[in-house]
């Protein structure tokens, strides 16, 4: 199959899903203001792909059809290869300045790993172990766009699923027929979500026995009749003009709360049924986890880089960049950046190869991600000190620089230093975008809680630390012979 292209991805999105949006359900995703743009975001990606001129960056070859597959769906098995990953993943995170996170490289690197250890799949039965490969290579071979919801909803977090109030609240399996399995029941929280081709619906949250029918790993075409998408709030049908809102009316990629409603699943779309061992599993037994959030942090890293060139930019334009107490605010936002590079880098470099598939260094990239949640907001508090009251005197839209009874004064009062009133405005609206809109807020909200709460991301690290290691300097402290002579 050749590779896509942003308008082949654009033609597909008409497809029939249920989109359901302020009590309605929306008729075509492409053309509706709240996800036209985001849709074409992501159209984007597919383009730069696509383009000739990328092609040994962002694709590889498929070892079933010979034709050149994103990078995406590259299982890596050596250093190289995940550093050919992170180029792919950078190129991609460049075109959305990392603020589209769930992008279609994001959960291909889960199926990739779960595809190169489908030993943990075997153990619920061979055959779901062989649909997993046969729809990882699917996904590889179709380019396929997947967006996943792996979390239960938040109705009663005291209580495990079988245990709920009503046993149909969280998406569980309802009926298995010879053919396959009938699902039911809320997931959240599928970002993406409306943009993609398939939904992936599996627990990531620990489950109990009782909790069977919650344990499960399928997937279904975002179409599939009875699946219904309900997204937040569209930042992006809010955001009036690109000049005032250009990174929500852009980059706004939803977030959906996911209801199935007696929704059939074929036997070849399932991967792990009624399974509470292999459910665990999926996560730290294979490399899937890992790899989908190294995509993460290489998206979060190029962020990052943005966020500092945006304040560096503003000091420049308010004419405080040569201020020694801004350098050391600056320099510090610049320390944490670096630290997110150098952590990109040595998930890379520590990985180890085990049976032939290089493992992404897992303490590195749960340390970096434990630490988001708390050094993500310190970073944007950063930017509001060195902003002052920028943002807040801002006029009240473009029009106040385009009507002949404002722009006189907007052009002589709003200028700066360095720039006119146009530019100035165009470059303090689009920080406030990123660290203070509703689009901002969700996104520091993203950044704490995409790869789950923190307190679950410690536990990882905690997992996963050398303990043994750091208790070995211990000993050898204690086991030091005594100081011979008097003290
Ligand atoms: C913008 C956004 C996008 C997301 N995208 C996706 C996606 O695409 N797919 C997907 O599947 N998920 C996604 N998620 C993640 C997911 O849906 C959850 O929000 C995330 O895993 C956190 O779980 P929760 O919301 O249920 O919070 P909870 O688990 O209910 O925790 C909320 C808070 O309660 C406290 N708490 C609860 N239990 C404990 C405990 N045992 N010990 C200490 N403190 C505790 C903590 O303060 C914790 O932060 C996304 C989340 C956000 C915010």
């Amino acid at each position: 199959m050749p590779l896509r292209t942003g308008a082949d991805y654009l033609r597909s999105l008409n497809d029939g899903r249920q989109v359901m949006l302020e009590g309605e359900r929306v008729a075509d995703v492409s053309q509706h203001k709240a996800f036209r743009e985001a849709a074409r975001s992501i159209a984007h990606l597919y383009d730069i792909a696509a383009e000739p001129a990328n092609r040994d960056l962002m694709t590889f070859t498929s070892p079933k059809t010979g034709e050149p597959v994103l990078r995406a769906y590259q299982i890596p098995k050596s250093h190289a290869d995940l550093r050919q990953r992170r180029l792919f993943s950078q190129k991609w995170a460049e075109a959305t300045f990392g603020l589209m996170g769930r992008t279609p490289d994001h959960v291909a690197g889960f199926f990739c790993g779960y595809a190169s250890v489908p030993e943990v799949f075997a153990k619920g039965g061979q055959k779901f172990a062989d649909n997993m490969v046969a729809f990882y290579e699917r996904m590889r071979d179709e380019h396929l766009y997947v967006s996943y919801a792996i979390v239960p909803p938040q109705i009663d977090r005291s209580k495990p699923a079988h245990k709920q109030s009503d046993p149909g609240l969280y998406a569980g399996v309802v009926k298995e027929r010879d053919d396959g399995i009938v699902i039911s029941g809320a997931q959240q929280l599928a970002t993406g979500g409306v943009l993609s081709d398939w939904l992936q619906l599996s627990c990531i949250h620990p489950l109990q026995p009782g909790d069977e029918n919650y344990a499960n790993n399928v997937v279904v075409p975002i179409n599939a009749p009875g699946l219904k998408l309900f997204p937040r709030r569209p930042f992006a049908l809010r955001a009036d003009n690109s000049y005032d809102y250009p990174l929500s009316s852009r980059f706004d990629e939803s977030d959906s709360y996911v209801v199935f409603d007696n929704v059939f699943v074929p036997w070849e779309h399932v991967f792990i049924y009624r399974n509470i061992e292999v459910s665990r599993d999926q996560w730290w037994k294979t490399t899937a986890h890992t790899l989908g959030n190294h995509q993460a942090q290489v998206r979060y890293v190029t962020k990052l880089r943005f966020l500092a060139g945006l304040a560096q930019c503003m000091n420049e334009m308010t004419g405080n960049a040569g201020s020694p107490p801004v350098q050391v605010i600056m320099g510090e936002l610049a320390a944490f950046v670096t630290i997110y590079e150098s952590m990109l880098l040595a998930q890379e470099v520590m990985a180890p190869i085990k049976n032939g598939v290089l493992w992404p260094a897992v303490a590195t990239i749960y340390s970096a991600m434990a630490m988001q949640s708390e050094f993500n907001g310190r970073m944007l508090e950063m930017v509001r000190e060195l902003a002052g009251g920028a943002f807040i005197t801002l006029p009240s839209s473009q029009a106040d620089l385009e009507s002949p009874l404002t722009a006189p004064d907007m052009e002589r009062y709003h200028r700066s230093a360095s720039t006119d009133a146009k530019n100035k405005v165009a470059l303090m609206r689009l920080i406030w975008d990123f660290v203070g809109s509703e689009f901002g807020s969700r996104h520091q909200q993203y950044e704490k809680f995409y790869g789950g709460a923190s307190f679950l991301v410690k536990t990882n690290v905690y997992r996963n630390f050398d303990w043994k290691y750091a208790g070995g300097l211990v000993d050898a402290a204690l086991a030091l012979p005594p100081i011979g002579g008097a003290e």
